[in-house]
């Protein structure tokens, strides 16, 4: 049974519910382990059509202030400050000036933008392309998962193959071939040297996608390599808190995972499940 989950956000952001709503559904669903990673401020020029952006960074001293109060009383739960650290190329200052101003537990690195595109938005923005085009925004995410990873700042991939959300048979098709088993390959190595973990998200079930991120040969090759695993709603809702972790327990063991990690102080803690 997995009671860790460490992929929370709030209405700070795009989410519904506070801080204490989320605690205790976390409560309710009788996790042990719970994290909020709300997103983080973004730099100039990277910006969705409509946007949380301006709300959350007026309202980022007051999400940290709130998650360290729940960390101080907590009662019986393990609380977790972290962030989904949107990487935003060519911006790591800005990246690093963040991560510093707090004390985070961990720091999940969420890829959302190929450049300045926001990919993750519009399904319209996918529809009209070829299947070479289609491909060449893979290789150029499973790229910048590399680079993104040995910067060395970051503790967790967050659902690694988001970029298939809009295109999910396209993807297939491209996960059949040699080069996109060597992108992603190349890609989970260098997150496992950086001694990262790769998560595993029910969130993808709720997309359109309708899959769990990641798909199974990033499972059979995270196994392969040592590449450690944690898990993650993404829970946006009270509802979502610890969605189909049942689900996500039974596809983890089939790779052969029996354990799964959180990160409290930057620091690697393993949990069974
Ligand atoms: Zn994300
Ligand atoms: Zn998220």
């Amino acid at each position: 049974m997995i009671t860790v989950d460490t992929h929370i956000h709030t209405h700070f952001s795009h989410g519904k519910a506070s801080v204490r709503e989320m605690y205790d559904a976390a409560r309710n669903k009788g996790m042990t382990v719970f994290g909020f990673s709300e997103h983080s401020p973004r730099p100039a020029g990277f910006d969705y059509p409509t946007d949380y952006k301006e709300k959350l960074t007026a309202a980022w001293p007051t999400y940290i202030a709130e998650v360290s109060a729940l960390k101080a009383n907590q009662d019986g739960i393990t609380v977790l400050l972290g962030i989904e650290m949107d990487w935003t190329v060519g911006q790591d200052a800005y990246i690093r000036e963040k991560l510093a101003a707090d004390p985070f537990d961990y720091v999940i690195a969420g890829i959302h933008f190929l450049e300045t595109w926001g990919f993750d938005f519009k399904p319209e923005d996918w529809s009209g392309w070829t299947q070479e085009e289609c491909f060449r925004r893979y290789e150029q995410f499973f790229g910048t998962m590399g680079d993104m990873a040995r910067t060395g700042l970051f503790d967790i991939v967050a659902h690694p193959d988001i970029i298939k959300i809009f295109s999910v048979d396209t993807f297939r098709t491209w996960m059949a071939t040699h080069p996109a088993r060597e992108a992603v390959r190349a890609a989970l190595q260098a997150v496992k040297n950086a001694g990262m973990a790769m998560e595993v998200s029910s969130a993808g079930l709720r997309k359109l996608c309708r899959e769990i991120y990641p798909g199974p040969f990033f499972m059979e090759t995270a196994s392969d390599i040592g590449l450690p695993i944690s898990f993650g709603s993404d829970a946006h809702t009270t509802a979502s808190v610890g969605f189909a972790f049942d689900e996500l327990a039974q596809y983890a063991r089939t790779y052969g995972y029996t354990e799964s990690v959180y990160f409290r102080n930057r620091t690697m803690h393993t949990q069974q499940f």
